[in-house]
């Protein structure tokens, strides 16, 4: 690699002379030379030298100017001073005033190389460590923009590095864990760290991250989390997969649920359809038919629950269009209302109530989709009141919406729960439902429905006394609201 070197003096013949004696000296040097301190200068302001030379006296600008100059554009580039004979004071102030070196005239070639090659070599090593400054901010800037979870645990078990991507996912910053034990910032870790597969080294052959879980600040989440080895400690990346497992939990219980609602119709159908094929037994009609109506109304609950589970998925792709009309809200509540009481005729006990009509307004809806919201919410009125009761349909008319509210008398919904049920595949712990059926579908699909209609659905339920499910829905007068857009 060359060094570029510039000789400033306003000796001529120095100036002739010296870079010749340097060349036959030196290899790898590129000299160049200026006569007066002002183009030295400009010379230095264009040009990152490796040294720069120049005399203590000169006309116009003295060295000591010039090297205070030198400082100011080029801090780090050293700079040796060439002082006449016995002028110690000079030299002095000279490498005060934060000069690399100072050489006498005449000039002693070989302690001058001897000297140059030493700012050269300076100027190199501190180049490198600037080179690998800029390295390692850039790896720590890439560090602090990683998508996963990053931190670092020295050899005695503390944190000492801590990204962005790791706070969001833990809500602990930086300054909190820097520096704190591991088993400290991530509680659980007593346990579950040990399991962290670690890698010698980084790279394909890697192994694949564990899912353990922590509890950080006294909430449980689950890291999908691997490390990998380095001789001052462990440098571990994750993700917060605490949503991912939920779901997949409740996937894992959806295919239970479904399967156990599958199932039995499927025996009652199956069971049915055996009876009637067989020779030995004479039915009679009536038998007959009671056996054709099982089949009919299983095979309309299986058509039931597929049809909920492609309507869930074809919300959740944001494929389905739903209309948008002016709709006779008390008009479509009665007809329900008439469909369900002809349907649960057969309950003992159980009255559905519809207010009578005082000229409601129309609302903005899809009236099949609205219609198949409030099926869902009567039925379930029935469905969650096993002891029979009263199921009332009620309608308020308010400023700018209309609220249907489904009131039961039923077995309630826990407090904790009540957010939850209008949550994907969620269902109450079949102990506190009594065992009802269902796909936890029903009330995701209402909620996501309506949503999608500008409307609203909620509950208010006391446990064991029942519940009231409000639907509100946009006035088709009233412009609907920027928010809900
Ligand atoms: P499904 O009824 O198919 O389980 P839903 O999404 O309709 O699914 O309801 C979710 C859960 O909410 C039910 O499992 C039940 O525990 C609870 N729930 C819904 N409606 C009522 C109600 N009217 N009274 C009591 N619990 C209810």
């Amino acid at each position: 690699m060359t060094a570029r070197l510039l000789i400033v003096d306003d000796d001529t013949a120095l100036l002739e002379a010296l870079p010749r004696a340097l060349e036959l000296r030196m290899h790898g040097v590129q000299i160049e030379t200026s006569d007066n301190a002002a183009d030295a200068l400009e010379r230095i302001e264009q040009t990152d030298y490796d040294a720069v030379v120049t005399d203590i006296k000169m006309p116009g600008m003295d060295g000591l100017a010039v090297l205070r100059e030198i400082k100011r554009l080029r801090p780090t580039t050293p700079t040796l001073l060439i002082t006449g004979h016995g002028e110690h004071d000079l030299a002095v102030q000279a490498l005060r005033g934060g000069a690399y070196d100072f050489v006498q005239k005449p000039i002693d070639r070989d302690y001058f190389v001897a000297s140059l090659e030493r700012a050269f070599e300076l100027r190199r090593l501190e180049r490198q460590v600037e080179a690998q400054r800029l390295a390692l901010e850039r790896h720590a800037r890439v560090l602090e923009h990683v998508g996963d979870g990053i931190f670092v645990v020295d050899g005695d078990g503390l944190v000492q590095h801590w990204n962005p991507a790791a706070q969001a996912a833990t809500g602990m910053s930086h300054d909190d864990v820097l520096g704190r034990p591991v088993t400290e910032v991530l509680p659980g870790w007593q346990q579950a760290g040990p399991l962290v597969p670690v890698a010698t080294m980084p790279g394909p052959d890697g192994l694949p991250p564990g899912t353990l879980p922590f509890e950080p600040g006294g909430r449980e989440i689950w890291l999908s989390i691997s490390g990998v080895a380095f001789p001052d400690g462990v440098v571990y990346a994750f993700r917060n997969v605490t949503e991912e497992r939920a779901l997949d939990e409740l996937k894992g219980e959806f295919v239970a649920t479904i399967s156990h609602e599958l199932r039995t119709p499927l025996a009652a159908i199956y069971g049915s359809a055996q009876t009637l094929r067989r020779d030995d037994l004479e039915l009679d009609e009536e038998t007959s038919g009671r056996l054709l109506e099982v089949i009919t109304t299983e095979s309309e609950r299986l058509t039931r629950i597929a049809s909920e589970i492609l309507l869930a998925n074809s919300l959740d792709s944001g494929r389905l269009v739903l209309d948008s009309r002016e709709v006779d809200v008390y008009a479509l509540v009665g007809e329900v209302v008439e469909e369900m009481r002809a349907i649960f005729a057969d309950r003992d006990g159980l009255r559905i109530d519809l207010p009578s009509a005082n000229g409601q307004p129309a609302v903005v809806a899809d009236p099949d989709r609205l219609r198949q919201v409030l099926i869902n919410l009567i039925d379930n009125a029935v469905k969650y009141s096993p002891e029979g009761g009263r199921v009332a349909v009620e309608i308020e008319p308010l400023p700018h919406s209309v609220r249907v509210a489904i009131r039961d008398e039923g077995i309630g919904i826990p407090r904790g729960e009540q957010q939850r049920i209008f949550g994907k595949f969620y269902r109450v712990d079949p102990q506190l439902s009594r065992g009802v059926g269902g796909t936890g579908l029903g009330l995701y699909i209402c909620r996501e429905l309506v949503r999608r209609m500008q409307g609203r659905v909620w509950v208010a339920s006391n446990e064991g006394e029942g519940s009231t499910f409000y639907v509100d829905l946009p006035l088709a007068e009233s412009p609907v609201p920027a928010s809900l857009v």
